[in-house]
């Protein structure tokens, strides 16, 4: 039985995929060779990989919009994930795609944020311009191929390309000449699978939608701002019609944006992918044009509602008092680490001086920075208090 499960297990699903779909018959491999596993496909393996990394364990504590202690029904980035994986192996089954390869690009694609959601990002990535910056999606990439320690035989959690390709969504120019094989396609002007493609995508409507459901959670939105967005009116409309208790209107428009945007995902993807017919995933990357997307009208609409989140609540009075308390923090931190490595823990510091003797004050710079990165909100401020103010309310 055992041999028979292990046979007909899910690698079997591979042979049920769209000739465009990533497939471990396909991939290009992964950067140590590693025998085949007996029952789980390549991808499967990369999804477990990132799963049990403690890279992902600790997006739980890190912010995606709201400061993570403001309370506890916001989402976090670990959520936040879990729904993008969510949405996107919906849409994944129904074009064929590869499923797993879709979840585990999902669930790694924000591994490189820092704590604080936006705001850390820009705060380290100011205090890293003297050496090259930060961006969160090349250290997610760095998450992966190098930070998590936890096998014998190579750095990283050895993924894929395929994974790779989608978890670095975008690449600083000037910065892809430095990645290889994964920094062509930003070079050449083409395109990641389709795999890649829809979970870029799935990030978006997850964010968009949910800000609007924790943004008016918690009082920074209310409904009579969002009338004005076309998207959110017309379902908020419709489902009043039906007189439910307020929060499940509220609840219910979310969930009727989110499907309507899902439903055209798929739609327009689908016919696009029948007018294009690649006959691989060598002809999908070979594209100048995504064949992933929204069509123009449901992509109008999504535009709209970023927008207005853009306006109204990534720049509410309240977030952005937020957002200055975060940078406060953040470069106090880097300073202090980088006038003193040892206040970092053993492994760190030791990172810094090891980094520093090949590359200079660059190399204990970016030791500080991956340290800083992996921290969550509350690590972060239970950091400064110990290390510069132990006033700091929060
Ligand atoms: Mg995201």
């Amino acid at each position: 039985m055992a041999s028979l499960a292990a046979e007909k297990g899910c690698k079997g699903k591979e042979g049920l995929l769209a000739p465009y779909a990533a497939s471990e018959a396909s991939s290009r491999g992964r950067r140590h060779a590693e025998p085949p596993h007996p029952y789980r496909s390549a991808f499967q393996r990369d999804r477990d990989r990132i799963l049990h990394s403690s890279a992902f364990r600790r997006l739980l504590y890190k912010t995606q919009v709201f400061i993570n202690h403001e309370g506890d029904l916001y989402r976090t980035r670990l959520t936040h994930s879990l729904e993008v994986a969510q949405i996107a192996r919906t849409v994944a089954g129904c074009l064929g795609l590869n499923s797993d390869l879709v979840e585990a690009i999902c669930l790694a694609h924000d591994l490189g944020h820092t704590p604080f959601g936006h705001s850390g990002q820009d705060a380290l990535d100011r205090c890293m311009r003297p050496w090259g910056g930060f961006e969160h999606n090349l250290q997610s990439l760095r998450v992966v191929d190098e930070l998590e320690e936890r096998y014998p035989a190579f750095p990283g959690l050895n993924l894929s390309f395929e994974t790779r390709e989608g978890i670095l969504k975008r690449c600083p120019p000037g910065r892809a000449g430095e990645l290889g094989d994964l920094g062509e396609r930003f070079l050449m002007r083409r395109q990641p699978g389709l795999e890649a493609q829809l979970a870029n995508i799935a990030d978006e409507i997850a964010y968009n939608n949910h800000d609007v459901d924790d943004g008016l959670r918690a009082g920074l939105l209310t409904a009579d701002e969002l009338a004005g967005v076309g998207l959110f009116q017309r379902h908020f409309a419709a489902v009043r019609r039906g007189r439910p208790r307020r929060q499940v209107l509220l609840r219910e428009t979310v969930r009727r944006m989110i499907n309507e945007v899902v439903t055209d995902l798929v739609e327009n993807s689908r016919c696009k992918l029948q007018s294009a017919v690649p006959a691989s995933i060598e002809e999908v990357r070979a594209r100048a044009r995504p064949l992933i997307g929204l069509g123009s009208e449901t992509a109008a609409a999504h535009r709209e509602l970023k927008l207005f989140l853009g306006r109204r609540l990534y720049r509410h009075e309240r977030v952005l008092a937020m957002n200055r308390q975060v940078h406060r923090v953040v470069e106090a931190l880097f300073v202090r680490f980088m006038a003193d490595v040892h206040a970092m823990p053993a492994e760190h510091a030791a990172r810094g001086i090891e980094w520093e003797r090949g590359q200079g004050e660059a190399g204990r710079a970016r030791a500080v920075a991956d340290y800083i990165a992996g921290m969550t909100d509350r690590y972060a401020v239970a950091a400064y208090r110990r290390l510069v103010d132990p006033q700091l309310k929060w």
